[in-house]
């Protein structure tokens, strides 16, 4: 069967609209991301109702800590079974390394990726938090340092997928958020692609929220951008 490269973010934060948003895709088609919303929200009990209705899981926590805490973070993702997790690059390659550890002392190891600049970021975005140098060198600069550490992959913007394909090669896994199609709305998403241009450009797996999930029907939605691939 086809490995589904779209991953639908369950960016809602009761139970019952998680059930009901599950109840409306399908897991032969899509993965399901659980972000901070939904887990402050109602726990691992977000993880244990996406696994029982089928589908696999990102666990988009972005953990940016001290190693020590980020490792023990990672295992306690590791042993909840997800598919996929995340740390910040900017946590640093000791905090990387150390996550990387502690999944190589799990039983199940979850596809370890590194957040670089999230896509809502620009570089006026970077100015203001004291870093003054393009968006894409500092992209670059996290995705090396993801590599050195052993990470599985980055999640980037779609708009830098193309170079970081090229420079990491076709086993670095790239996550992209920021995806709009077409018809849809950019909301706060800055460096946006659709879906067509993200595969093109060398993503493996496309984050998309609110173009599924806002919509009237999301199992259409998806089936229209499965089409469109
Ligand atoms: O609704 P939308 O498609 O913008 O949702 C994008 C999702 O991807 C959100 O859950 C957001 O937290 C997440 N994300 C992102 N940019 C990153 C990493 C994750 O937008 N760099």
């Amino acid at each position: 069967m086809k490995d589904p490269q779209i991953i639908v973010a369950l960016d809602v934060s009761t139970l019952a609209d998680l059930r009901c948003l599950l109840a409306q895709i399908n897991s032969i088609n899509c993965r399901v991301k659980i972000g901070s919303e939904l887990f402050t929200a109602v726990g691992p009990k977000s993880i244990e109702i996406c696994h029982r209705t089928g589908f696999e899981v990102f666990l988009d926590l972005k953990f940016h800590d001290i190693p020590n805490t980020c490792a023990k973070s990672v295992s306690a993702a590791a042993r909840w079974g997800v598919w996929m997790v995340n740390v910040h690059c900017s946590g640093g390659l000791g905090m990387m390394h150390a996550a990387r550890d502690a999944i190589e002392g799990e039983r199940y190891k979850p596809k370890l990726v590194g957040v670089t600049v999230l896509t809502s970021m620009t570089g006026i975005s970077l100015r203001e938090f004291g870093l003054d140098r393009p968006v894409k060198e500092q992209v670059d600069y996290l995705a090396e340092q993801a590599q050195a550490a052993g990470l599985d992959g980055v999640v980037c913007s779609a708009q830098e997928a193309n170079r970081l394909r090229k420079a990491y090669g076709p086993d670095f896994c790239l996550v992209t958020p920021g995806i709009r199609p077409v018809w849809s709305q950019p909301d706060d998403q800055m460096r946006t692609m659709t879906p067509k241009d993200a595969i093109a450009s060398g993503s493996d797996y496309l984050v998309i929220g609110r173009p599924i999930t806002k919509s009237v029907s999301p199992a259409s939605t998806i089936l229209r951008i499965v089409s469109e691939l």
